[in-house]
């Protein structure tokens, strides 16, 4: 680990035009766990599909009711020694931009400015109205949802089904978002994938281009993932950790 974090050191301080693609486990030292932590919301929780969602009033009770669980869990976390480091990197110049699969607005939070964050999966600290698009703020649904006892609000301008401005499964990819996401890939210098299982389609898809398109792919994960045998650099290590040691190096 020590050597393998040598190595890093040296790439990002050759790093020109790097782009840092990021997934649940940069955010669970923060508090949140991932997709596959045993016990955690999202294993207790079957996702609920955009159609049922849409199509189904119980289920928008259901996942509205669970929004404000998980805000009542995580509604205080702050940001990591990933986020930290990654906001340094962009800082300095040497990140162009950084793609996100996660919907916990912890990027923001370590002052990454919008113009160079993707979120591929959108961001579940407001919502909007699926018919119209008008947005609605969560104190505004969260209101609603506890007067009526535990009622998801439809849009009052509409009657359409208000939901987080999130990606459900199912649900089409924000096309802008992909679009950004793929023209920083396609220039970028080194391509860093950072607590994802890289299983989730299509965003697994941009390691690959960016390793056909002449990138160095970095991964840093602690379970070995779908892409390490394409990677010029396998971390299989504590985010954090890796992170604390590079500055170290
Ligand atoms: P995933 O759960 O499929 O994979 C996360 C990976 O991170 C795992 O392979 C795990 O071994 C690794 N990991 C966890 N903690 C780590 C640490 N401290 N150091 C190193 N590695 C660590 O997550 P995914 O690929 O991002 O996909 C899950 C989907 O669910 C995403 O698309 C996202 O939209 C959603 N989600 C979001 C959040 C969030 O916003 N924080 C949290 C859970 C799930
Ligand atoms: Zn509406």
């Amino acid at each position: 680990i020590k050597a393998a974090c040598a190595d890093l050191a040296d790439i990002l301080a050759g790093m020109r035009r790097g782009v840092a693609f990021t997934g649940a486990g940069i955010s669970t030292e923060c508090g949140i766990p991932d997709f596959r932590s045993p016990g955690g919301l999202w294993t207790r929780n079957r996702p609920i599909d955009f159609e049922s969602f849409r199509s189904n009033r119980q289920m928008r009770d259901e996942a509205w009711r669970r929004r404000f669980e998980m805000e009542a869990a995580f509604g205080g976390a702050q940001p990591g020694r990933g986020h930290k480091a990654l906001a340094r990197l962009l800082g300095e110049g040497r990140l162009a931009g950084i793609v996100t699969q996660n919907i916990d607005g912890l990027h923001q939070a370590s002052g990454v400015p919008e113009e160079h964050l993707v979120e591929l999966h959108g961001n579940s600290t407001y919502a909007t109205c699926l018919d119209c698009g008008t947005r609605y703020e969560l104190g505004w649904v969260r209101q609603r949802f506890e007067a009526s006892g535990g009622t998801a609000p439809d849009c009052p301008d509409c009657e359409g089904p208000i939901k987080t401005a999130t990606i459900s499964f199912g649900q089409p990819m924000p096309a802008q978002a992909m679009t950004r996401a793929g023209t920083l890939t396609a220039a970028c210098d080194v391509f860093l994938a950072i607590g994802s299982s890289l299983v989730v389609w299509p965003a697994a898809g941009f390691p690959v281009q960016a390793k056909r398109g002449g990138a160095r792919l970095i991964i840093i994960n602690r379970e070995p993932t779908e892409l390490d045998d394409i990677a010029d650099l396998v971390i299989h290590a504590d985010i954090g950790d890796v992170f604390e040691a590079v500055g170290q190096a």
